[in-house]
């Protein structure tokens, strides 16, 4: 088994690193008082080559899964918040359209979406389903050389500022659970789109928006897939996605951790180290190893999902397994900082705020161990 990172691969998350530092950092204060990660910023990820995505003859081509994740964990370590942005663009939005759009649409769409000049949400999640993604309500009705959308999407990032949305909607409501949906491209511009930002605090400067949709027309071959797979075509963006977001986690516990042991070595009290207590310094190893027990189930979905092997329970592992290092990390790093921690501008206040996210977006903790039972399940039939 070779644990090492292909050179090229540890060459980009590198130069990722010196993009980050260079072009993200120094505005991050700013963009996070204004709650907005400005367009530009898309199109630089995009021209950058940061995003998931290259395309070839018109077909978007996924780059590798790992390549991915060692980006996605420097970003987050950095800003989860600007992380989940891209990734809401990259990994929701473009993968509905790598996964179950069709070379036309993948041609006319895709180049703007990879350079960041569109930018694209996935709009799933309704009052009445979340992680029971089979209670959608939103209408799509036959109109005259398409379809009409009606319903509100609760909870859209990137759904202030997007072009284009990977939609789900009820076509066929009198069909079986599994076949009453399915999947379609919105362009956000129509007309009958309405946007309303909601007020958070996790996962700042990224937008979360309700997205309501009156009679919105959307064109017949901008059905993403085929009628009434809408189900199991949404879970497997979601499946794919779980690896990104798992990297996202990771990257937020690790960015917390960072913070706090460095701060830990230097701060002094009773006449020591922080770090020259016992109790902290077993603190430290035991989040060390959630960490890296994380991070290696990370790559090894990673691994599969580029061996083309099946890797749906690896990345519901993954993401269970970062989820809970981010979130014990992130508290214990913000008491390491005692009172500062408190402070909205500090730089270790938004980590238990963004692992609290984390453990939402994609999935809640409860919906990834049932991925991971159903998996063990199948080797005892
Ligand atoms: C910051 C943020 C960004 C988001 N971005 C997007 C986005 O871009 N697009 C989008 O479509 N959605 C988005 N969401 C919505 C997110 O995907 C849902 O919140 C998530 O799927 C959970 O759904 P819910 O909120 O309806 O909770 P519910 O599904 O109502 O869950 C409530 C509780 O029940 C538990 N539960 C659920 N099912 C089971 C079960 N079978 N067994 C045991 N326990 C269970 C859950 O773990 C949870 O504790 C976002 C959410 C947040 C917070």
């Amino acid at each position: 088994m070779d644990f090492s990172i292909p050179i090229e691969l540890a060459e980009d998350a590198k130069r990722f690193e010196t993009f980050a530092r260079d072009r993200l950092a120094p505005h991050l204060p700013e963009w996070c008082r204004q709650r907005e990660l400005p367009r530009a910023f898309f199109r630089e990820l995009g021209q950058g080559g940061w995003y998931g995505f290259s395309s070839a003859d018109g077909r978007l081509v996924k780059r590798p899964a790992l390549r991915e994740a060692l980006i996605a964990e420097g970003f987050a370590r950095l800003s989860p918040g600007a992380a989940i942005a891209a990734l809401a663009h990259a990994d929701l939005g473009l993968m509905g359209l790598f996964l179950h759009g069709a070379r036309d649409l993948q041609h006319r769409y895709g180049e703007a979406a990879l350079d960041g000049s569109t930018v694209m949400c996935l709009g799933n999640t309704e009052a009445t389903a979340g992680s029971d993604v089979a209670g959608i309500r939103m209408q799509a009705t036959p109109a005259k050389a398409g379809w009409t959308l009606a319903g509100t999407k609760s909870y859209v990032t990137n759904g202030a500022v997007a072009d284009l949305a990977v939609i789900t909607a009820v076509t066929d409501p009198d069909a079986p659970r599994n076949s009453r949906l399915s999947m379609f491209l919105v362009d956000l511009r129509s007309e009958g789109v309405r946007r309303t930002p909601l007020n958070k605090q996790v996962w700042v400067p990224s937008d979360l928006t309700r997205l309501e949709l009156r009679d919105v027309f959307v064109p017949e071959d901008h059905l993403l897939g085929a009628r009434g797979r809408g189900l199991q075509q949404v879970l497997a963006v979601f499946s794919h996605s779980r690896v990104p977001i798992a990297a996202l986690s990771l990257g937020t516990a690790a960015g917390a951790f960072d913070l706090a042991v460095r701060h830990a070595r230097q701060r002094a009290i009773f006449g020591r180290k922080v770090t020259d207590f016992q109790a902290k310094s077993f603190e430290i190893a035991e989040l060390h190893a959630a960490i890296e027990a994380a991070r290696l189930m990370l790559w090894k979905a990673c691994w599969k999902m580029d061996a083309g092997e099946d890797f749906r329970g690896d990345a519901a592992l993954a993401k269970y397994l970062s989820v809970a290092a981010a979130t014990k990390t992130a508290a214990w790093a913000a008491d390491i900082f005692g009172a500062a921690s408190v402070i909205l501008e500090h730089p270790v206040h938004k980590f238990p705020m963004d692992a609290w996210a984390a453990s939402l977006g994609e999935g809640t903790q409860d919906v990834q161990k049932l991925v991971i039972f159903r998996e063990i399940m199948q080797r005892y039939p």
